[in-house]
């Protein structure tokens, strides 16, 4: 891939017809070692949020030994690529067929389950032909939790209710070399309560249940920062998660993990697009709702945007975005802030959509192309550069004081 100092520079040499998906590996390498240096435990990479090879191979280079993979496709990925890496198959409904491939052929020995028939499943399928069980299973029971302080929910589809979390983890430890218990707040929570209030729960399911628990996993839920959502910083995250680990009755060798997506890896990409059309305050861009811009579309989710014209002088005004295809829903209500007199031919940075953003792209209706560019300067916003004002003094998030 080619390198360029930034967006207007790939815009000059390429005048790009199709989107241009920049990556920025620095990004990605700084996310990594900050997860890596100051997470008070081990920091597993929750493929899903982005796939990409390149940033696998980033991650692991700045220190991310741990992937969480959710599918016997990410399994065959991540392991191709990194075969040192430790895969932990967190999705709690799996086939037979894929936790058997992952344990004998790929090595997995952690797995999560929230039923009883999973554990069955998961049992079943790791024991040998000689009707061996295998005695080196790391399961981890997802516990639901509420993802009220959080912008896009993980409540409703997984994890055993508190009120049955008894029976499960004490039958899963008889089938386990380590039990653990995991849960997901919910992705970009805006606020480090959603951990404390988890972490309650666990205490409460540990009682109740009085099984020795070796591992301690917090799942994902870091946030990243948006226009209009301006997290506290990570370090508040860390520290009150590690406080209230801290305080759980497990043994004094328990570890403690997470499961950051988002935060590893939205500082990673963004996209240029052009201007096809205007229609007043209706941008008709070449990039959308099947492409990177699910989230824009589906959760009214506001990327940061700029303009790649210098001779654009007008104020800002507020646009919506419709996409490439003949699809009404390809629409996305921003508003995204751009000159008031942008038109048709006019390039556009989308910033931070290296979570759940280039991952995404699909080619229906026959707009999937897309070029590749890597760049060298800053992604619009950072949680990680440490020259952020401090956002606890904004009032949309809860104040810690
Ligand atoms: C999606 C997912 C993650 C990553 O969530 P982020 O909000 O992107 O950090 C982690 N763990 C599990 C089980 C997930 O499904």
């Amino acid at each position: 891939m080619h390198q360029f100092p930034d967006a207007k520079a790939v815009v000059s040499a390429l005048e790009p017809d199709e989107p241009v998906i920049l990556t920025r590996p620095h990004a990605a390498a700084r996310a990594a070692r900050f997860f890596v240096e100051k997470f008070p435990g081990t920091s597993m990479y929750a493929v899903k949020a982005n796939p990409s090879p390149d940033l696998l191979r980033v991650l692991w280079d700045n220190g991310v030994t741990h992937y969480d993979v959710a599918s016997i496709g990410e399994v065959r990925l991540v392991r191709g690529l990194l075969p040192q890496a430790k895969l932990c198959f967190m999705h709690p409904v799996k086939t037979p067929r894929a936790i058997r491939e992952a344990y004998f052929t790929h090595g997995v020995r952690t797995f999560s389950l929230d039923t009883l028939d999973e554990l069955q499943k998961i049992v079943t399928a790791t024991t040998d032909d000689d009707g061996v069980e295998a005695s080196d299973l790391q399961l981890l029971v997802r516990l639901r939790v509420s993802s009220e302080h959080s912008e896009l929910s993980l409540a409703a589809k997984f994890g055993v209710d508190l009120i049955d979390a008894a029976p499960l983890l004490q039958a899963t430890r008889q089938h386990c070399d380590a039990l653990g218990i995991c849960f997901h707040v919910g992705s970009q929570a805006m606020t480090p309560f959603a951990y404390v209030q988890a972490l309650e729960r666990v205490r409460a399911a540990i009682a109740e249940a009085a099984v020795t628990v070796d591992i301690i996993d917090v799942g994902g839920g870091f946030p990243s920062e948006y226009p209009g959502m301006e997290p506290p910083p990570l370090e508040d995250y860390f520290a009150m998660i590690h406080r209230h680990f801290e305080a759980l009755p497990i043994s004094y060798s328990a570890e403690l993990w997470a499961e950051p997506g988002r935060a590893l890896c939205a500082e990673y990409s963004s996209i240029i697009v052009r201007v096809e059309k205007r229609r007043e305050n209706e941008l008709y861009i070449n990039d959308g709702a099947y492409g990177a811009l699910f989230d824009a579309a589906h959760v009214a989710w506001r990327f940061p945007v700029r303009a790649l014209e210098d001779d654009l002088i007008k104020p800002l005004g507020e646009f919506a975005f419709y996409g490439p295809t003949c699809d009404d829903a390809d629409y996305m209500a921003g508003p995204f802030l751009l000159p008031e007199d942008i038109q048709a031919g006019d390039y556009i940075e989308i910033g931070m959509l290296g979570a759940y953003g280039a991952a995404m792209k699909t080619d229906f209706n026959g707009f999937g192309a897309v070029e590749g560019a890597i760049v060298m300067d800053e992604p619009m916003a950072s949680l990680y550069r440490g020259d952020r004002a401090d956002p606890r003094e904004s009032d949309n998030v809860v104040s810690l004081r």
